[in-house]
């Protein structure tokens, strides 16, 4: 978020006598004195119990724009334990719903006001002893919840007065359409709900049909912006061969030894390797995340990331919506996001909170050069980056390492084959397209000096 993000004319110390003063002490404790455009514009209207529309971009300010009027709403209202839950937070991953959760729990440091996290990966029967006690703010994921509303009596919502659906383009694009639905039938009628995304496409607009009462209050924030993305940030690009692919990422790890990085990858392959081999090969100082470990696993990156000083964070997309992680310095996209919005969401992830800078690079080949125009479009901006060539020597270890390690080469080759399918499916195929990719060429980032065998790009 930029200084321009800022409400200009307005401090939260305005909601004096209007909301509890316990909130007001908190948001002064959190250095939080004027609200940010998202937040100004629809505090007023939330605190009013409208069924509201938010569409602002990420790092804008959406969690304490719905927390704090749904907090103060049940501190009005006396909500103890034998009311059950007064508001449902849906969130589209664990990582977003523990975000919010850590913001709420701190909002709530000096108000009783019950709270819980309930996402899948967490053992059932935790989530319903917490929930049979009465749990006033629930956050969650969709899965998680749709499960409990449907098979545990546990849970008491009766009295529910207010339910936020967080990114909700997300929450879609993940498939949870049919989760949301079944949830909403669960739910009573008569309640608040609140819509927060950073896009609007019809599949929201659609769902806001079907969850919101009729007339809900629109709230666009920067529609008619200049930039999509904040003006803290630096963004460029990087045209790299794709056989220097993996010496430039080395090169650009090292000058940023001290700084704390963002890397994007398109697989979980992908990542698992890089980690590896910048982890065990390099001695760097890495962590990963994607969707194909663990919970607990997640939880302990995302964490571990959070607080660290320095060092590198590898990740897939699963990382790239919501996470609210404190200065990170740079993005790194190594490979290329499906589409705009990813890109945004993505280098959304740095120059965060008020007066943030940050920096984001993408690697693109020749041949893609073209996606910068196509950025443009979209009111996305970048320079062109020069970083010098990247050091042979390392290239050279690489292949060595391949040769003569078993698990890394069986690794390398998983993750090559990842890349090929994501590239071969990337929508956006007038600009990455597979057909002229050299394979033999790409194969050598992954450290390969005999291309592996591909037997799924015949086919087509
Ligand atoms: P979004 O959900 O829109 O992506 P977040 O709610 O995660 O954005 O907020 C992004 C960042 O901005 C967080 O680091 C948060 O602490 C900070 N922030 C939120 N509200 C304010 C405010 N009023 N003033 C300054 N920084 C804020
Ligand atoms: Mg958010």
């Amino acid at each position: 978020m930029s200084a321009n993000d800022i409400y200009p004319k307005c401090t939260f110390s305005m909601l004096k006598g209007k909301i509890d003063c316990r909130i007001l002490s908190t948001l002064r404790q959190m250095g939080f004195q004027r609200p940010t455009r998202i937040q100004a514009q629809a505090m007023p209207y939330l605190l009013q119990q409208k069924d509201l529309i938010g569409a602002a971009k990420t790092g804008s300010g959406k969690t304490l724009a719905f927390l704090i009027p749904a907090v103060d709403q049940l501190i009005k209202l006396g909500f103890t334990l034998k009311h059950g839950t007064g508001c449902i937070i849906l969130s589209p991953t664990r990582e977003l719903a523990l975000q919010t959760f850590e913001v709420l729990k701190r909002l709530l440091t000096d108000i009783d006001i019950s709270h819980c996290l309930i996402v899948g990966g967490e053992k059932k029967n935790k989530d319903v002893s917490k929930l049979q006690k009465g749990m006033n703010i629930v956050v969650s994921t969709p899965g998680r919840l749709l499960d409990h509303l449907q098979t545990t009596n546990t849970f008491n919502c009766k009295n529910l007065k207010c339910l936020i659906i967080d990114e909700a383009d997300k929450l879609l694009e993940s498939g949870f359409e049919k989760h949301v639905n079944g949830i909403l039938e669960k739910l009573p009628n008569d309640k608040q709900t609140v819509l927060f995304s950073a896009t609007i496409d019809d599949r929201v607009k659609n769902l806001a049909r079907l969850a919101l009462r009729s007339d809900p209050i629109w709230i666009t924030v920067d529609d008619d912006a200049k930039r999509s993305t904040v003006s803290g940030l630096q963004q460029g690009y990087y045209i790299c061969p794709v056989e220097k692919r993996m010496a430039w990422l080395y090169k650009m790890l090292k000058k940023c030894k001290k700084l704390k990085v963002m890397v994007f990858f398109s697989s979980c392959k992908s990542v698992d390797f890089h980690y590896e081999f910048f982890r065990v090969n390099c001695k760097a100082i890495v962590s990963s995340i994607h969707g194909r470990q663990s919970q607990a696993k997640r939880k302990e990156a995302y964490h571990g990331f959070v607080e660290a000083q320095n060092g590198a964070l590898f990740c897939t997309d699963v990382a790239a919506r919501g996470l609210d992680i404190p200065s990170v310095d740079w993005i790194v996209q190594y490979d290329p996001p499906t589409d705009p919005k990813e890109y945004i969401h993505r280098v959304g992830r740095t120059a965060r909170g008020m007066n943030s800078k940050g920096n984001a690079v993408i690697l693109l080949r020749p041949e893609e050069e073209e996606f910068v125009k196509f950025l443009e479009n979209e009111k996305v901006y970048l320079d062109k980056y020069t970083f010098g060539d990247p050091p042979a020597d390392i290239q050279e270890f690489l292949q060595k390492l391949i040769k003569e390690n078993g698990v890394m080469k069986v690794l390398a080759r998983k993750a090559f084959l990842s890349f090929l399918r994501c590239y071969k499916n990337h929508p956006l195929k007038s600009i990455f397209n597979i057909k002229n990719l050299d394979l033999q060429l790409a194969s050598k980032a992954f450290g390969f000096d005999e291309t592996p065998h591909v037997d799924f790009l015949r086919s087509k």
